[in-house]
């Protein structure tokens, strides 16, 4: 593997790009494998190897690499051009598809990414409160923007900055954390500050887990936010779509004030979207007071392939079982370790190095990251490229064969 191209390409990136690469998790060591081109299942890399996917770039692609129905319709799409700078039909019947789907959201706005989804919910939730204050939970990611950046998950934890330098201590002090699955701290933290505008939550947390909510607290937070006047704010970029039509607010049966989308909704191109109930959306300029704009806002070829994408997922709904039959047989398949624990939520899931299933950021933390990087590497000896941290999830898509999970099992015991 020493001189190949991907080593090549990355001495020379690291000089032009800071740590080589355009995301940190991608910066795995030595050096990262670089991608030629993928399609259903797998990645080819550059090198010639062909690597069976659970990482799905994090999450957006539910069908899988170079899926035929997003492709055909993006093909289709080139030829009436890619940005108008107007507005265009395809922005309402996404905008219908999506708030049809989420009892959550009367009304919605296209962004390009959910990073900017997540700061606009949080900037409209002070705008329509007039308070100060945000809770989030600890090891939740929302982003690589200033208030979220305090003990956040995904990159940020696995390169041990959960704190961003740069980001002024006079700002995060209006971000308060809160452990996820504790209902009675969140009531404490509530009755001592009144001045909060908002709760930001993943309902499942992605960026550090799989980790799954337990019994009622999801029901517990919609009820201790209510009686607070806190506005609850389910961050669904990556359950969108993901845990079934409507996301983890129909799963769990809970009805935030606001959410976010992002990953799946764009099938594989850049977008977020934020929506909510109409009393609030509409504070959103130019309806509003609450300034928010964008160039690539609801650019249509992101429109184009979310659309798309959502049509399919209608059309296939039994897809969602599939995948979570998929997930179970592979928990069953593998031998239980003392040292490890598996965990699955759909198409979610995690092999966690730590001999009970994690139910908190501090859990999380006490993860053996050195038996998972032993691991990690040999996975990827074996053809297999999980996401190259203990805190990240693991995806399957659509695109997954009965075959490549059996490829995965055997791998999951022969190379642990
Ligand atoms: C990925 C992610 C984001 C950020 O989305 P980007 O498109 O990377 O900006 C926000 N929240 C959650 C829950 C995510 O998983």
């Amino acid at each position: 593997m020493k001189n190949s191209k991907s080593s090549d390409l990355f001495d020379i990136a690291k000089t032009l790009m800071p740590g080589g690469v355009s995301s940190p998790v991608r910066a795995i060591k030595p050096y990262p494998f670089y991608t030629a081109h993928a399609r259903g299942s797998h990645l080819t890399t550059v090198d010639g190897a062909s690597l069976l996917d659970c990482c799905m770039a994090y999450g957006p692609l539910i069908l899988g690499h170079a899926s035929p129905q997003v492709r055909q319709a993006v093909e289709a799409q080139l030829d009436h051009g890619w940005l108008y700078g107007t507005p265009s039909p395809l922005e309402p019947e996404f905008a219908k598809m999506i708030t049809g789907d989420h009892p959550g959201m009367d009304m919605v706005r296209f962004v390009s990414s959910g990073s900017e989804a997540t700061m606009a919910a949080i900037r409209l939730a002070r705008g329509f409160t007039g308070k100060r204050d945000i809770v989030k939970i600890e090891g939740g990611f929302h982003g690589a923007h200033d208030a979220v950046l305090v003990k956040a998950g995904s990159g940020a934890t696995t390169m041990g900055v959960p704190d961003s330098a740069g980001v002024l201590a006079d700002l995060v002090k209006h971000t308060r954390q809160i452990a996820y699955n504790d209902p009675e701290a969140l009531e404490a933290l509530l009755t001592a500050h009144t001045d909060v505008a908002a709760l930001i939550i993943e309902p499942v947390l992605g960026n550090i887990g799989p980790v799954l909510p337990e019994n009622n607290y999801l029901r517990d937070v919609r009820k201790i936010t209510k009686a607070h006047d806190v506005l609850l704010i389910f961050d669904e970029v990556i359950t969108g779509y993901r845990l079934g039509i409507g996301g983890a607010q129909v799963m769990y049966g809970i009805r935030p004030d606001l959410t976010t989308l992002g990953k799946i909704v764009g099938g594989g191109l850049p977008i977020g979207a934020f929506g909510g109930r109409q009393e609030i959306m509409q504070l959103i300029a130019p309806q509003g007071p609450v300034y928010q704009a964008g160039t690539f806002s609801g650019n249509p070829l992101s429109l184009t392939a979310g659309i798309a994408t959502l049509r399919y997922l209608h059309a296939h709904r039994t897809l969602y079982n599939d995948l979570a039959e998929q997930t179970r047989a592979l928990e069953e398949s593998l031998i239980p370790q003392e040292n490890g624990s598996f965990v699955r939520l759909g198409s979610m899931f995690k092999y966690f190095f730590r001999n009970k299933p994690p139910k908190n950021y501090r859990e999380v933390k006490e993860c053996d990251t050195g038996a998972f990087g032993r691991f990690w590497k040999r996975m990827l000896d074996c053809g297999i490229f999980l996401p190259p941290s203990q805190f990240e999830t693991n995806f399957i898509s659509s695109a997954h064969s009965d075959q490549d999970l059996t490829t995965l099992s055997q791998a999951y015991t022969q190379c642990r």
